[in-house]
């Protein structure tokens, strides 16, 4: 058994956070692997080291002083060093960046310094070697991940007793110069070793003991979900869950690799496993249909009438060429014989609205657009749905029986999904009427 463990930002927010990564990776021999965010908030009022680099970057950028920033970043090291007693010289490495950025403002390079000190720090604590993802995650020129790359550099470096710590986050490009990621990456440099070391098991640890049911903000205290699957996951998150990158399943999908999310404040709770299919016991109950409840705010429906609209071939075509032309996604249509709403997010109308209303009114003639803005789009999702009789009409009742009026209806043909559109205002009742009447 051999793992990638990845440890989030307040996973190493100071030095008690620290001891705690420190027991869980010694728990375990097969905790062989460790990555780490830089260190995060260690409660509400506290600073992400990430942050306060993208600001210093700002900073540099206008000629205004970095002292300020840097000290805060400092102290929060400064203080886990003290604390744990480690050697690492963090007074030369600060100045070092200070030097850099002085000549070079390069954000990249700037904003990985959180995880490139937080991975030195751990490592020396770990006892364990320190890897630098510059030389390990190599970036194409597209942006993308060179696996065969990545996995060449890789089998340089593993070759050692000891456990080895990876700063997530950054890897390099062709040229040698540092390259982030989107923000959240270093789930992505998990989920790729996770893939190019072909571990069984890939632990993602974090503050929130799994992947909730709901968002606690609009339940109290929802159940956690013991196990998804990864496509359920993919609709949780495109809905608005958010615990893992939207990216990071991806890599650990293609070799069938199970991810778990575990809290480092509660290692002995089971967290939610992700795998790509379980075998679940038949069951007619809807309660244990629905895996999680999530969805998001502020769409646009654009709708879009026009006499024999239906009998028009390619008329749904241009109309969707209308919004690709101005680059803005939509997320599903439904129609009508002679009308097609189509489900925008409202900040990305906002830029085109008067050249988008132009075009589907001048140009494709429809004899009249309308735009209702504020809708909420609520999901259902669950494998364990498909092919389970009725399940819609019970969540549309329930939403009726708390006087919730249904905008939009939309369910793919795969059946793990349930997108329903409300009033913006409806919102928090909808999801919370549906986990109480399903889930409670
Ligand atoms: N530190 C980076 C961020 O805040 C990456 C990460 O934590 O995964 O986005």
């Amino acid at each position: 058994m051999i793992k990638v463990v990845k440890f989030g930002g307040s996973s190493v927010a100071n030095a008690k956070q620290f001891e705690k990564v420190k027991n869980i990776v010694n728990a375990e021999v097969a905790r062989k692997f460790v990555v780490t965010s830089a260190c995060g908030k260690e409660g509400k009022d506290d600073y992400k080291v990430t942050d306060l680099l993208y600001i210093a970057h700002t900073h540099v950028k206008y000629k205004v002083s970095v002292d300020d920033i840097f000290s805060l970043i400092e102290k929060k090291y400064y203080s886990i060093r003290d604390a744990l007693k480690l050697k690492i010289d963090l007074e030369r490495e600060f100045k070092k960046i200070r030097d850099d950025i002085a000549e070079d403002n390069d954000t990249d390079y700037l904003v990985s310094r959180g995880e490139y000190l937080t991975a030195l720090m751990l490592a020396e604590y770990l006892d364990a070697k320190f890897v630098d993802a510059k030389d390990i995650f190599k970036f194409n020129y597209d942006q993308r991940i060179n696996m065969e790359k990545t996995y060449e550099a890789l089998q340089k470096v593993i070759d050692t007793d000891k456990k080895i710590v990876f700063p997530g986050f950054y890897g390099s490009m062709p040229d040698g110069k540092i390259k982030v990621m989107s923000r959240g990456g270093s789930d992505i440099t998990g989920s790729i070793l996770a893939n190019l070391l072909n571990v069984n098991l890939y632990e993602n640890w974090t503050d929130v003991s799994g992947i909730l049911v709901c968002d606690p903000k609009i339940v109290e205290n929802p159940k956690r979900i013991d196990s998804i699957t990864y496509s359920e996951l993919r609709e949780m998150s495109y809905m608005g869950a958010n615990v893992l990158h939207d990216e990071a399943v991806f890599p650990v999908k293609e070799k069938d690799i199970p991810i778990n999310i575990k809290n480092t404040n509660e290692p002995d709770n089971p967290g939610t496993m992700i795998l790509a299919s379980f075998v679940d016991k038949e069951d007619e109950d809807i309660i244990h249909a629905i895996t999680g409840i999530t969805g998001k705010k502020d769409f646009s429906v654009v709708t879009c009438v026009k006499n024999h609209m239906s009998g028009a071939v390619g008329f749904m075509r241009k109309i969707l060429s209308v919004f690709e032309k101005y680059g803005i996604s939509v997320e599903f249509c439904p129609s009508g014989v002679d009308s097609v709403d189509v489900v925008v997010a409202t900040s990305k109308l906002k830029k085109y609205y008067y050249e988008i209303v132009d075009e589907l009114k001048e140009g494709l003639e429809c004899d009249e657009v309308k735009v209702v803005d504020g809708i909420a789009l609520v999901a259902v999702v669950g494998r364990r749905m498909r092919n389970k009789r009725s399940m819609s009409g019970k969540i549309f009742a329930e939403l009726g029986a708390n006087d919730i009026n249904i905008r939009i209806i939309s369910q793919g043909s795969d059946e793990i999904c349930i997108i329903v559109g409300v009033d913006g205002e409806n919102f928090e009742k909808a999801i919370r009427c549906i986990y109480n009447k399903f889930i409670r």
